[in-house]
């Protein structure tokens, strides 16, 4: 049986499922043969498990029977290696973890599984999710399945290429500056990068711990939202989650919309801004009130970002010290066991980060770096804050160009961070991000547009998602 992936969404799958159309099992073997025809092209996953087709044949059979299934049954999603699903091996695309399984499944897995959802398999990342273009993984680079000499953005590149291509129909990221909105709008699909603290990263191999979430990508906003829904919620084993409670449901419509015009004057390619215009106005068009703001720090959350981040990477990367997990190299004593495993096991990317962190937090830096970006970041969030007063979210790009070619700035670390210029605000801040498609540059190559709403103020972005794609 032939089934139309390419125009496929979670919904009507699980419509076209619940009315026998189809069975999961049928709906999983057309993912398994369109990755096994396309995988080894674009290299978005980094491993297709071997049980995708009972895991799909449990959920027919329960259906069979009459039973209650979750939100997400027998829908095939791909999962990014850095979360871990019990007995398999993870990685997060790092020789330094080389053999190693997870012991246990982390929660948005365990939610997964328990709304009946089928894994397919690990996708390829940067390295410990440090990256902006997937380039920085130790097993290659995945490709842009709109132009495969291009990036897919990163670092959650194997997800959204996954998605992209018709090789799941929905997938897992992880966010901390950027690498799910960023992926999701150089492949041409939706990305959210939900509140701090609405998803449990209990079971997500820590980067920045203070700004790390999962989030989905999907094909549509309501795919989104739906997946976000089912891995959302509090959870005793991440101390950070918030109580549901503690969640103000706001009924009114997000009507108002905010442009931080004088950020957007920073280096941002003339198509990219054209696009970011006419939806500007498509939203005009639908009754949205647009109007410029001021957020005059924002400008400074790059640096911020990158004293931030690798302060938390260096702290979180030094568990990997060849005795509890994946490699081993042995050295003259226990010192030199950690400087060998760590030299061989850790690409340059996160060497880079580790040294930089341990810089920003040495005795002799703390206060003039660490701390003082402790300090613009609370400075950043207030102005957020301050701004939601009067918009309901604001827009900006979510990059300041479109998929750049393979190999392009690997070479410069400086120009790969500068494209996280527009990314990172929302993590700093702790607020919840969507990039949706819109429209594309002349080579047609996708373009992402970027709404941040109020700190869980999820539903405006799905509200207004919605009004810009249609659904
Ligand atoms: N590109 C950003 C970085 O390199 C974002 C990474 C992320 O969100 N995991 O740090």
């Amino acid at each position: 049986m032939t089934i139309a992936l390419e125009t496929l969404t979670i919904t009507d799958a699980s419509r076209k499922l619940s009315h026998g159309e189809f069975s999961a099992r049928e709906l999983t073997e057309s993912y398994l043969s369109r990755i096994e025809r396309e995988n080894a092209g674009l290299n978005a996953y980094l491993e297709v498990f071997d049980d995708c087709a009972e895991q799909a044949s449990r959920i027919d059979e329960r259906r069979a029977k009459g039973e209650a299934l979750g939100s997400l049954a027998g829908i095939p999603l791909a999962v990014k290696d850095n979360i871990l699903i019990e007995g398999r091996r993870a990685s997060s695309a790092s020789k330094i973890l080389e053999g190693y399984r997870a012991p246990y499944d982390a929660t948005v897995i365990r939610k997964l599984k328990e709304a009946g959802a089928v894994l397919l398999g690990r996708t390829n990342m940067d390295e410990f999710a440090m990256g902006g273009s997937t380039e920085n993984s130790a097993f290659g680079p995945t490709k842009n399945p709109h132009d495969t000499s291009r990036v897919p953005g990163g670092s959650s590149g194997g997800s959204a290429a996954a998605v992209a291509g018709n090789l799941a129909l929905a997938a897992l990221g992880s966010d901390t500056g950027g690498s799910i909105r960023q992926p999701a709008a150089f492949c041409g699909v939706v990305g959210l990068k939900p509140s701090y603290g609405r998803v449990s990263r209990s079971g997500l191999m820590a980067m920045a711990s203070s700004l790390d979430q999962i989030g989905p990508f999907a094909k549509t906003v309501a795919d989104a939202e739906l997946l976000f829904e089912a891995i959302a919620g509090r959870d005793p084993m991440d101390s950070t989650t918030l109580d549901p409670a503690q969640i103000q449901k706001k009924n009114k419509r997000a009507k108002r919309i905010g442009v931080p015009r004088r950020f957007l004057e920073k280096g941002v390619n003339a198509k990219i801004l054209a696009r970011f215009e006419e939806t500007l106005t498509t939203l005009r068009g639908k009754g949205y009130k647009v109007c410029d703001i001021e957020l005059p720090t924002i400008t400074h959350s790059l640096a911020v970002y990158y004293i931030i981040m690798p302060a938390e990477v260096s702290t979180n990367l030094a568990r990997f010290d060849g005795v509890r997990y994946g490699l081993h190299v042995d050295g003259d004593d226990l010192y030199g066991d950690y400087i060998k495993t760590r030299g061989a096991g850790f690409g340059r990317e996160a060497k880079r980060r580790i040294i930089l962190g341990t810089y920003v937090l040495s005795a002799g830096y703390y206060d003039a770096y660490y701390a003082q970006a402790c300090k613009v970041r609370a400075v950043i969030r207030r102005e957020f804050e301050e701004s939601f007063r009067a918009v309901d979210a604001i827009a900006i790009p979510t990059t300041p160009s479109p998929a750049f070619a393979i190999g392009e700035k690997a070479d410069d670390p400086l120009k790969m961070y500068l494209e996280d210029i527009f990314t990172v605000p929302a993590n700093i801040a702790e607020l919840p991000a969507i990039s949706i498609p819109a429209g594309k540059t002349m080579p047609g190559l996708p373009v992402g547009f970027q709404l941040i709403a109020p700190y869980c103020g999820e539903s405006a972005l799905f509200s207004i998602g919605k009004d810009i794609d249609g659904d």
